[in-house]
């Protein structure tokens, strides 16, 4: 049975239409991202997955239920989100975010037991961070916050997560980190759904890509398959190439770009 599906979902704010009839499927172990450009409904398609919206016809579901009528403790238990790694607006211990997610799978809101403690821990140890489980995460930084918000997700014990912009706002280096991490994850049965505005993100490491555009899925495939020029360049309004440069390897890159650089270059 698949992890999530989306079947003829439609939804608006307000009688405004944002995504409509988006029919998808996503199997176990799946690392799907989403590509679309700003505004087209990627956010919106995620909290659907997630049960915080209702869809407005056609249904979202988790492990085979809908999502939005999935009593909130069942639905922690089956789906974890992991947000953008913004600033925190509150001066918690990574400890306390990571327990947040036991929290979410807690019959009432005592103070944590000694074996949600364990978990927590673990959860931090997983992604090598357990050292700073006393720090407030105003201190953290960006990819800190974000590996923190991911062990989150995973001590909350859900095996499907939904991440948005999951590496936006991370260095170089921290997205490459935070990006095999998934992976490995994914080689572990978790499901991953992300959205990302770096389709080479896709190239790395989605075993799956879904297109929206206007609210609609305009390609749903493996990466090699839909990560071309033509269908990027669909999907952004701007001209973009896709050159090989390894075996198993391809970049993307905008034809304004390229233009730029051969300029700079002596157009040669
Ligand atoms: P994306 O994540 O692809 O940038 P969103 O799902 O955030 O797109 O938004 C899709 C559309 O819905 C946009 O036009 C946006 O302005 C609108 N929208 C998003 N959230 C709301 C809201 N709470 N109320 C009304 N309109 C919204």
């Amino acid at each position: 049975m698949p992890v999530f599906t989306a079947e003829k979902l439609a939804f608006a704010y307000n009688g405004a239409p944002v995504l409509r009839g988006v029919s998808f499927a996503v199997g176990a172990g799946e690392l799907v991202c989403l590509l679309g450009p700003n505004g087209c409904g990627k956010t919106t398609l995620l909290k659907l997955l997630l049960g915080l919206l209702p869809p407005t016809a056609g249904r979202a579901t988790v492990g085979g239920r809908p999502a939005h009528a999935l009593p909130p403790r069942e639905l922690a238990a089956a789906v974890a989100y992991v947000p953008q790694a913004h600033q925190a607006a509150f001066a918690y211990t990574a400890l306390d975010i990571v327990l947040m997610g036991r929290a979410a799978r807690s019959l009432c809101f005592g103070p944590p037991r000694a074996a949600d403690r364990d978990i927590a821990m673990d959860a931090l140890r997983r992604f090598s961070i357990d050292h700073l489980a006393g720090k407030p995460v105003t201190q953290l930084s960006g990819g800190q916050r974000q590996l923190t918000l991911l062990a989150r997700a995973l001590a909350q014990g859900a095996r499907a997560l939904v991440l948005d912009e999951p590496v936006t706002g991370l260095d170089f280096g921290h997205q490459a980190k935070f990006l095999e991490i998934l992976r490995e994850l994914c080689a572990e049965g978790y499901t991953c759904v992300m959205t990302t505005h770096f389709p080479d993100h896709a190239l790395w490491v989605a075993d799956r890509v879904l297109m929206l555009r206007g609210g609609r899925i305009v390609a749903d495939g493996a990466p090699e398959a839909v990560v071309t020029g033509e269908l990027l360049g669909r999907l952004y309004g701007v001209d973009i190439s896709v050159f090989p440069i390894a075996a198993s390897l391809r970049v993307c890159v905008p034809d304004r770009i390229s233009r730029l650089c051969r300029d700079a270059a002596g157009g040669a």
